[in-house]
């Protein structure tokens, strides 16, 4: 076998609060885990989409703030020294003949499992696209959703287009290296921070930053290099802003993306799965969370908390189907005990 495949029990695909949960419910059971997320932290939705929100509905714990809810399921499951690999999508997952499943992702990261947990949410977290006709020809060269080299924008003339958080920052970032920065976003008001939209204006005002209302209408481009961009604004008056690049932070929208590809039965973008092991349509596939459905699903975090204990049972089956299966609870287990760091407390 080739060195850099990396063999493991089980791959989780989404580190959002449902994945994470799998990690302690196989932990407990002896089993180990790699857990995958193409973001770049644990947390899924309450660390994307709403991470200062508190939550009433986790049991025994009155009120918890979504962040806080991942802090709290990652201290949980240290013990089981899960190993994670961020910044990774799962593009591929296929069935070999020996029962076992070969996991590829985006980066090129190859695995070996022996049963694959999906918690996939409400799918993986694109940047929405600047929705002009020929972006794709620019994307990666001249056209960005995220930096990934600031120094490389030094010098030039930038167009950031956002009224949000990453937006801001990189218009005070840059507004002083690059030889022009024009800030385009569709309303007056910002999501930002109050203190860096103040900021903002202050660059505004002393003509370090052009800020522009209005939306993107097309784009200008020579002999496939791009020269600028046109902006609708709230006139309604086209403007021309000559540019060599432009930074585009209209946030992440979920894409359900390559899970689609795999073989599984879906139903409405959700996988199907039953409710005694939340296998899928391929035995050695389960699914748990938002991605899965099937009769009465409810979408929270409770049903994925229950879906991950029972389907690491399911798991166990699957990987080792001789082994005799028995309840153990947390508090009276020596080997669970050993197994969470607190045998002998
Ligand atoms: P997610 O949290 O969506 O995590 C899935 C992860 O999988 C993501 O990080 C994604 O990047 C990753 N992923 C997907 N595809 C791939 C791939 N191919 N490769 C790698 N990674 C991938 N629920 C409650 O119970 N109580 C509440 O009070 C509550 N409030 C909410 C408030 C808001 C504003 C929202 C939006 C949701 C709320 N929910 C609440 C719902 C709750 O957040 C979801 O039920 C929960 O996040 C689902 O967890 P999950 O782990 O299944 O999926």
């Amino acid at each position: 076998m080739n060195d850099a495949i990396i063999s493991t029990e089980v791959v989780i695909i989404g580190a959002g609060p449902a994945g994470l949960f799998q990690v302690f419910e196989l932990g407990l059971l002896g089993i180990k885990a790699h857990i995958l997320d193409s973001l770049a932290t644990a947390g899924g939705q309450c660390t994307e989409l709403y991470p200062d929100k508190p939550i009433y509905d986790i049991p025994a714990l009155p009120v918890c703030g979504a962040q806080e809810l991942v802090d709290r399921l990652l201290l949980q499951i240290k013990p089981f020294g899960a190993q994670f690999h961020f910044g990774e999508e799962v593009v591929g997952v296929q069935k070999q003949p020996d029962r076992r499943f070969r996991v590829t992702t985006g980066a090129g990261t190859v695995f070996d499992a022996g049963a694959v947990v999906i918690a996939a949410g409400v799918g993986s977290f694109q940047p929405r696209r600047l929705g002009l006709a020929d972006v794709e020809s620019f994307e990666g060269r001249q056209i960005h959703y995220k930096v990934a080299s600031a120094q490389a924008l030094h010098g030039k003339r930038l167009v950031i287009f956002g009224g949000g958080d990453s937006a801001l920052d990189w218009t005070m970032d840059l507004a002083a290296k690059a030889s022009g920065l024009t800030l385009v976003h569709r309303r007056a008001e910002f999501r930002a921070a109050p203190a860096s939209v103040a900021r903002m204006r202050e660059l505004e005002a002393a003509g370090r930053v052009r800020f522009i209302e209005g939306v993107a209408h097309g784009l200008r481009h020579e002999h496939g290099i791009l020269s600028g961009v046109e902006i609708k604004d709230a006139q309604g008056q086209l403007q021309l802003i000559d540019a060599d690049q432009l930074l585009v932070f209209f946030g992440l929208a979920p894409k359900l993306g390559p899970i689609a590809e795999w073989g599984l039965e879906l139903d409405k973008r959700a996988i199907r799965v039953d409710t005694e092991k939340f296998e899928s349509n391929i035995p050695g596939i389960f699914a748990i969370g938002d991605i899965n459905t099937y009769p009465g699903k409810k979408k929270l975090i409770l049903s994925g908390f229950h879906e991950a204990a029972l389907a690491a049972f399911a798991v166990q089956a699957y990987l080792y189907p001789g082994k005799k299966q028995f309840l153990q609870y947390t508090t009276t287990s020596p080997a669970m005990q050993k197994r969470l760091g607190v045998a002998g407390a």
